[in-house]
């Protein structure tokens, strides 16, 4: 049975979206099949792995609001192995639309357990808030990865976050937990990353990846290219990474 891990941090442009997709490249690469998920209504997952916009019909919005099977939604990727269900604008109005309907936090879970059984890893790319599309990612997951930027304020929020997770434990998902904190975009030149690293390693520890992932300009410009960075520079270091980030993740079990 597939294990369901939710990338999630309500901060923006903290990595989220370059970790699952690359994550996910890179754990399809290694031979896991693996299903990405886009519940951000930007999309950027969905055109990162070259999925036009254009090409989509129905997106997880149909899955959530209007109890769409899952199966039909879902689009090969450029990468072998990996399979998204993409996301578009119109999940936009997926949050408030959910407000009033039954079972609001379990829509996804729910929708996800048709295809549990058919992949090794589902991922899921989390929107930058801890509303209701954050939680229906929390109450269908296994495990969480959270992406924490080297820079200043790299904690800010997270404890946040870390009582979402608790919250979700308590009511809805006894069995999630955390896989991992990723360290991203480490600049290695300065004092300050190595800071950020101490720090955020005295609050979570173990719980925190041996794999850093650092600032690599292949990996800011895979996107524009709609190529996961294993496709789009298999050499680089940032495929190096991530490369590594999926070893682990598939050790973590
Ligand atoms: P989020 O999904 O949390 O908002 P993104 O993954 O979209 O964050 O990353 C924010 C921006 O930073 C994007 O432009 C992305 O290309 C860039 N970026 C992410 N990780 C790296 C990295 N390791 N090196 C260089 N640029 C990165
Ligand atoms: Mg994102």
């Amino acid at each position: 049975m597939g294990r369901i891990i939710a990338v999630t941090n309500q901060k923006g442009g903290v990595g989220k979206t370059t970790t699952s997709v690359n994550l996910g490249a890179c754990l399809a690469y290694i031979g896991q099949k693996v299903l990405l998920v886009d519940i951000d209504p930007q999309g950027n997952a969905t055109s990162g792995v070259g999925v036009e916009k254009g090409d989509v019909h129905q997106c997880i919005y149909d899955v959530l609001v209007d109890d769409v099977d899952v199966r039909e939604t879902i689009k090969q990727s450029k990468v072998e192995n990996l399979s998204i269900v993409p996301a578009t604008i119109s999940l936009a109005g997926a949050e408030i639309e959910l407000v009033p309907t039954i079972s609001r936090e379990v829509r996804l879970k729910k929708a996800l357990e048709k295809v549990k059984d058919d992949f090794d890893y589902i991922i899921i790319d989390c929107p930058p808030s801890l509303g209701l599309l954050t939680i229906n990612a929390l109450t269908a997951s296994d495990a969480v990865v959270i992406p924490v930027q080297c820079e200043y304020y790299a904690l800010e929020g997270l404890s946040q976050l870390l009582s979402t997770v608790r919250l979700v434990q308590k009511h809805l998902n006894h069995d999630l937990m955390i896989d991992g904190v990723l360290l991203t975009m480490l600049d290695a030149r300065t004092n300050l990353g190595i800071q950020v690293i101490e720090e955020v390693k005295k609050y979570f520890q173990d719980k925190v990846y041996r794999t850093i992932i650092p600032r690599n300009v292949r990996l800011s410009e895979a996107p524009s290219h709609g190529e996961p960075i294993i496709i789009y520079d298999a050499k680089s270091r940032g495929a190096e990474v991530y490369l590594e980030l999926a070893k682990e993740v598939v050790t973590n079990g």
